[in-house]
């Protein structure tokens, strides 16, 4: 039985890096594996690179099979 109204939160800022985590992220993104943030040197999940952006998620929510970002940062390549 899983109570509806509790909802799982995921704390990736403390898993080491190279985990292999597979999923999809709210904003269609796939996630592949844990990694040290470039934009603030924590961990979190990194997602693969789509439309030249990268998401790296710290805390998020687990919503069915998707998770959704609460402390995330966004990376961005302007590189070709
Ligand atoms: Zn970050």
């Amino acid at each position: 039985m899983q109570d509806p109204g509790t909802q799982e939160i995921m704390d990736y800022t403390t898993v080491p890096v190279g985990l292999v985590i597979e999923g999809k992220l709210w904003t269609g993104h796939r996630t592949s594996s844990t990694a040290t943030c470039p934009e603030c040197g924590r961990n979190g999940v990194m997602s693969t690179w789509m439309k030249r952006r990268q998401i790296i998620v710290h805390c998020g929510r687990i919503e069915g099979n998707t998770l959704v970002g609460i402390d995330f940062c966004n990376l961005e390549s302007d590189a070709t």
